[in-house]
Parts: structure tokens; C-alpha cells; sequence
């Protein structure tokens, strides 16, 4: 058994169905959240204090990239078909178990860093076991899917694969690994998007992520270049083509839908289809602005991602956080997206993307503990009469002092507890590097 961990003093956003926020003490025992009080004492306890810091669940991402991370700074300026024919997919071919690694490791070093404790992440075609490795080793929680590629123009060798194989591969990782490491770590489908997978490929991934209870991760309508080749394919809107595919549903994570049409956007709110919105990327890689606003009036579920590093170039759910309500404020005036509608967006409505609002995503006793420390006695989040607007408008990941995953310490004081930095950051230059050779790509 592990040893207790109470949280004392902290302001405590809970995330639960009340937006309450409680100044006290949170007990952690045996993995679980299990009492949030004014004040709670527990003499075995190792203590936090949490004077000045507001207390909250860890973030969830519900799109990213983890065998991206090491082509960070190295596909900048290029819009999405270009970025991923000139730089991602050659860089993602030339990747070995060991880039692999370094890539996992400085991604979720840096989300650790951040605050961020679960995330929905597509790898690439192969060597995904690696990343799994990887997310059991340093306490993270995440949603792995093996990307499948089955068909595509300009697709190095390496990353075009047989329909069976493809579909065989993610069946074998998603019986070895979903629900290991006490269920921190679980598997999805990954078709990597419309443009990259056959009919068939598509209509056997939906078949089988029902029978196996998995949800499917992908890209759509992220660009409309994308949009134009897709209708030129299959005669129909992507959205609508990716429905009558079956992929879409409440197990269902959608990432991007920036350009949708009306019947789009219906059909989402009808199935309940997951969107996961990632600012940053959408900003840089010029794709345009989600309606998220929109969406949300329609009651379709929206969740946060950074996307892959090479389109962000940060992992931070800080920056997605402000860029989201920015964003929509430019679009639709000054009220629109409030704090704490992008913070539940962050926490609670990540985790239920996942199909984990029962265990993650609020402070609440019973829950699986996955929460953050973040100190807001800092020149840019002082004065911060408001903890939700200090969070979402003023504080910044190298704010976040202590990140709990599971009822596990694996960031105390700053310093990560699972991973070395100084190695970690090492291994990361010295891959990139190299695999850079691989690929043929200068940077
Ligand atoms: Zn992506």
C-alpha cells in the first residue's frame, strides 16, 4: 500500500456538477481522491501544502501526437497536406523504438510539467508498443491508438500498410495493453484520417471498436484541402462520409472539424460525436477557426488538445486554454466562451471524451486522483480575485507546482519523479538528429 498524500490548504476548483470551489485539504489514499473537506488531518500523510495555489483536476488532452514530439521546430510554416508529405510522414517513416522513446518521454515530461495528467494520443504505424512502454513507466495515464494507413498519394513505404495488417496490429496492442497499469493505460482505433484509410478499412475499424468497447480516434475537416479530396473520393461531405462509415458516436474523438456545413454540425449533436479542438494548431497550420461557440449551443461535446508539437510547438493546455476563449471572443464579441466553460472543457469534458467522467476529471471522493498544484502568488496571475480567470487568462504551465497521476507523485516542487529531465532533454536533441539524417529532412 502506498503512503497517503493530503493537499492542505489549497483553493480547490473541483470540476464537479456545481463548479464548486472549496478552501481545504484533499486526502489521496490507495490511488483514490478520498476526502475534500475545509479541513482534513490524516497523521500519516505526506503533506503538500497548498497555500496560495489553487487545486484542480489534471488536465486532459484529447488530441495529440507523442511520436511527434521530436519533430518539434522542424516542420514550421507549411500548411497541413505540404507539413505532412514534406515533413511529418518522411520524419514519422525514419522513426526507430528508440526515437520512439525519446519522443514519448520529452512529450510527456513536458505534459507533466504542465499540469496535464491523461491525453487521447495517435502514434504512428509502427512501433507503438514503444510509446505504451513509455506511458506505463512514468505513472501518465493515456489513450493510445496505433495509426492505420491503408491507402494514400505521396505515403513513404515504411508508413503504407495492408488493411489486414493494419487492423490486425491495433486488435493485437488493444488485447495486451487496454486497461494495464490498473487501468491508467487504455487503446483505441487510430485511422489517421479520411483521405488515409480504404471504405473497408474504415467500416471494420467502426465494427470492431464497438465489440471491443474502445473508442476511434481521427482527424477530420481539419483543412479544406482535405474537405475538397475527400468529397472528390466519396462524393460526400467528410463528416457525412465518416457517418455513413460509422464513425462517428459518443465513443467517437473528432479532431479538429474546423470547416463543417449545417448538416455536419447536426449530425455530430445528433450521433454525439467528440470534438477535440486544438487552437494552437489550427492557428498555426492557418487551417481557420472552429465554431466552437456553435457547437457548444448545439450541445455537441467539445474537449482540448495541443495537437502533435510540430504544429503547436508547445504540449501546454495553458496556451489552448486562453487561445480557445480568444478565439471565439474574435469571432463572436467579448462574452463569448467564459473561463470556466474553457476550464471544464480542459478537465471534466476531456475526461468524458474518453469515457472517463467517472473516474477522472473532477475532485471528488472515489474519484481516481489525477490533480494538479498550481501557485498563483506570481507576478502575472497577482491580484487573482477570480481563481477560474486567474487559471484560464493569467497562469502559465511553469506555474504548476505539483501533478498527481493515479495517487502517485510524479511531479513534486517542479522536479518530475518519473523521468530525469536533464536525460530525457538529451536524448530528445540527440534523436531528433539523427532521425532528421534518416529522413533526409535539414532543419
Ligand atoms: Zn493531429
Amino acid at each position: 500500500m502506498t503512503q497517503s498524500i493530503l493537499i492542505k490548504s489549497g483553493t480547490i476548483v473541483t470540476m464537479d456538477q456545481n463548479n464548486s470551489i472549496v478552501r481545504g485539504d484533499v486526502l489521496i489514499r490507495d490511488g483514490r481522491i478520498a476526502e475534500v473537506a475545509t479541513e482534513v488531518n490524516d497523521p500519516d500523510s505526506d503533506v503538500i501544502d497548498a497555500g496560495d495555489c489553487a487545486v484542480l483536476p489534471g488536465f486532459v488532452q484529447t488530441h495529440i501526437h507523442l511520436c511527434q514530439t521530436l519533430f518539434r521546430g522542424a516542420a514550421d510554416d507549411l500548411s497541413l497536406i505540404d507539413w505532412l508529405k514534406k515533413r511529418i510522414w518522411p520524419m514519422e517513416a525514419a522513426h526507430t523504438r528508440a526515437s520512439i522513446r525519446a519522443s514519448a518521454q520529452v512529450g510527456i515530461a513536458e505534459m507533466i510539467k504542465g499540469g496535464t495528467t491523461c491525453a487521447l494520443t495517435m502514434e504512428t504505424v509502427r512501433h507503438t508498443e514503444e510509446v505504451l512502454r513509455v506511458v506505463e513507466e512514468t505513472g501518465f495515464r493515456a489513450t493510445v491508438g496505433k495509426c492505420m494507413m491503408d491507402k494514400g498519394e505521396g505515403v513513404p513505404a515504411e508508413l503504407h500498410e495492408e488493411s489486414r495488417a493494419s487492423i490486425d496490429e491495433s486488435l493485437a496492442l488493444i488485447r495486451k495493453w487496454h486497461g494495464q497499469a490498473d487501468g491508467r493505460i487504455r487503446c483505441c482505433f487510430a485511422p489517421r484520417f479520411a483521405i488515409s484509410c480504404t471504405h473497408e478499412l474504415l467500416a471494420e475499424v467502426a465494427e470492431l471498436a464497438k465489440r471491443h468497447h474502445v473508442i476511434i480516434h481521427t482527424h477530420a475537416s481539419e483543412n479544406k484541402s482535405e474537405c475538397e479530396i475527400v468529397e472528390g473520393d466519396t462524393g460526400k461531405r467528410n463528416i457525412m462520409y465518416l457517418d455513413s462509415m460509422g464513425i462517428t458516436g459518443p465513443h467517437v474523438v473528432l479532431a479538429h472539424c474546423v470547416h463543417l456545413d449545417t448538416e455536419e454540425m447536426e449530425t455530430l449533436m445528433q450521433t454525439k460525436t467528440n470534438v477535440a479542438h486544438c487552437p494552437s494548431s489550427n492557428l498555426k497550420l492557418g487551417s481557420g477557426l472552429a465554431r466552437v461557440a456553435e457547437m457548444l449551443a448545439r450541445r455537441i461535446p467539445v474537449s482540448l488538445g495541443a495537437d502533435g508539437a510540430p504544429c503547436n510547438n508547445r504540449l501546454d493546455m495553458f496556451t489552448e486554454m486562453r487561445s480557445a476563449a480568444l478565439l471565439q471572443k474574435l469571432a463572436h464579441g467579448p462574452e463569448a466562451l467564459p473561463a470556466a466553460r474553457v476550464l471544464r472543457m480542459a478537465t471534466i469534458d476531456g475526461a468524458r471524451a474518453l469515457g472517463l467522467e467517472q473516474e477522472i476529471g473532477s475532485i471528488e471522493a472515489g474519484k481516481r486522483a489525477d490533480l494538479i498544484v498550481v501557485d498563483l502568488n506570481q507576478l502575472h496571475s497577482s491580484p487573482s480575485p477570480d481563481v477560474v480567470s486567474a487559471l484560464v487568462y493569467s497562469a502559465q504551465s511553469t506555474d504548476v507546482r505539483t501533478t498527481i497521476i493515479d495517487g502517485r507523485l510524479v511531479m513534486r516542487d517542479r522536479k518530475l519523479l518519473t523521468l530525469n529531465e536533464s536525460t530525457v532533454i538529451d536524448e530528445a536533441n540527440r534523436e531528433a538528429i539523427d532521425l532528421a539524417a534518416r529522413a533526409r529532412v535539414s532543419v
